[in-house]
């Protein structure tokens, strides 16, 4: 079986599918690996590396025609989408819930289409194979130094001849994977830290990073299914705007990390939020997005600072600014998948295993991820997303 490494094209995107110890492994268990010329550079990884780990270095249009699996860190471009053919599968995170007509296209091509980012988490054997954590643990720990490094006072508390700085007092928005590792960071960088999440239950994960949870009295619990926060009534959304608007304003550090799969990522800084912090306060706002953050005003991969002089960065795509570390955790989630899957030598689908069933959105010619049979898309598509 061939698996095939496409260059990611997508703006800013510097992460590459597999690196050479992934390549290796992969080596090992009898398949083949393509890897497009310079698909690395951007994670400093030269073609060279992926050849002395047994790849083969080809072209893009080689490499499409040969490929059994073609594997990506994003969704890839309309280039590789358009030369798919019957029976190749795509492996990625592919983000198909948002753009329903992606899986359909996919199907009717009659591709195999695997979405790393819908792996079922909470499966033990799926830990090796969840990217979702892996991505989220490094754009947590990069929000909290990039937040250090915009801010212009210190972070932990400092005794000096010239003077005494008062620790950094940050606030931590949303605390699952990427806001624990938010926490841990600005932690160890010597900040005093609060948080929130919409989830109770992780208070004790919270306090066992040395943090304080917030808990507010005019939100109760918002605890989804899996794991995850359910959406916010109207109601809700506005008394949790209120009531954190008055946290927000004590803190010098807001990291903002919340999300609810499927949807627009919700707002819990306001403008007038914004407008109530301190002149050189800084708002780190990982939710950005082209569908808007958790920031309001927030722009993806942009940084603004408002008319008081709080500087809010927009920080929706964090792991490709850390592309070694983060290519290097991707890979070996994509290739445990891939060893899963393979069985004597070819990709064996099998819709009765629980893992599969949580990635394979279309196989033989159908769409069968549940969340994406629904009518319409159902349930799980972000207003205003296009396909
Ligand atoms: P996520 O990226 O979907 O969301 C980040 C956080 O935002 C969540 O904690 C969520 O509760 C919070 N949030 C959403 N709306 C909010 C709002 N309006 N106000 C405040 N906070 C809000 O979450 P994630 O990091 O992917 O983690 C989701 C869950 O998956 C967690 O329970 C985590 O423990 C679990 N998980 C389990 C495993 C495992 O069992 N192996 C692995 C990874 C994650």
């Amino acid at each position: 079986m061939k698996v095939a490494v496409v260059k990611e094209t997508a703006p800013g995107e510097r992460r590459v599918a597999l690196v050479p110890e992934a390549v290796a492994k992969l080596r090992a268990a009898g398949l083949e690996v393509l890897v497009e010329t310079a698909a690395g550079d951007g994670s400093w990884l030269s073609d060279d590396a992926f050849t002395e780990a047994g790849a083969t270095i080809a072209a893009r249009d080689e490499l499409a025609v040969a490929a059994d699996v073609i594997v990506t860190v994003g969704r890839p471009d309309e280039q590789v989408i358009a030369g798919l053919r019957p029976g190749q599968a795509l492996l990625g995170m592919l983000a198909p819930l948002p753009h329903p007509g992606f899986a359909r296209r996919l199907a009717e091509a009659g591709v195999t289409a695997i979405s790393l980012d819908l792996i079922p988490r909470t499966l033990p054997r799926a830990q090796p194979m969840d990217a979702l954590t892996s991505q989220a643990n490094i754009a947590g720990y990069k929000a909290a130094v990039l937040a250090a490094a915009t801010f212009g006072r210190f972070f932990p508390l400092l005794i000096t001849a010239a003077g005494t700085a008062r620790p950094a007092k940050v606030l931590v928005l949303g605390t699952g994977v990427a806001g624990l590792q938010a926490i841990g960071t600005a932690r160890r960088l010597g900040a005093v830290v609060s948080a929130y999440d919409v989830r109770p239950e992780t208070k004790t994960e919270v306090e066992s990073l040395g943090a304080s949870f917030i808990e507010l009295t005019s939100v109760g619990p918002a605890s989804g299914e899996g794991g995850y926060a359910r959406v916010l009534t109207e109601d809700e959304r506005q008394a949790q705007q209120d009531e954190l608007a008055g946290h927000i304003a004590r803190h010098d550090v807001v990291i903002t990390t919340a999300q609810v799969p499927g949807r627009r990522p919700p707002v819990l800084v306001t403008a007038d939020a914004l407008k109530s912090m301190a002149p050189g306060s800084v708002v780190v706002d990982m939710g950005a997005s082209a569908l808007g953050g958790n920031v309001e005003g927030s722009r993806p991969a942009d940084t603004m600072v408002t008319e008081n002089g709080v500087t809010v960065v927009g920080a929706g795509d964090l792991p490709s600014t850390m592309p070694a570390a983060a290519s290097a955790m991707y890979a070996r989630n994509v290739s445990s998948l891939l060893l899963y899957l393979v069985k004597e030598g070819s990709l064996a689908i099998d819709l009765s295993d629980e893992l599969q069933r949580g990635v394979v959105i279309t196989y033989e010619g159908q769409v069968v991820h549940p969340a994406l049979s629904e009518p319409a898309g159902g349930t799980a598509r972000v207003d205003g997303a296009s396909d």
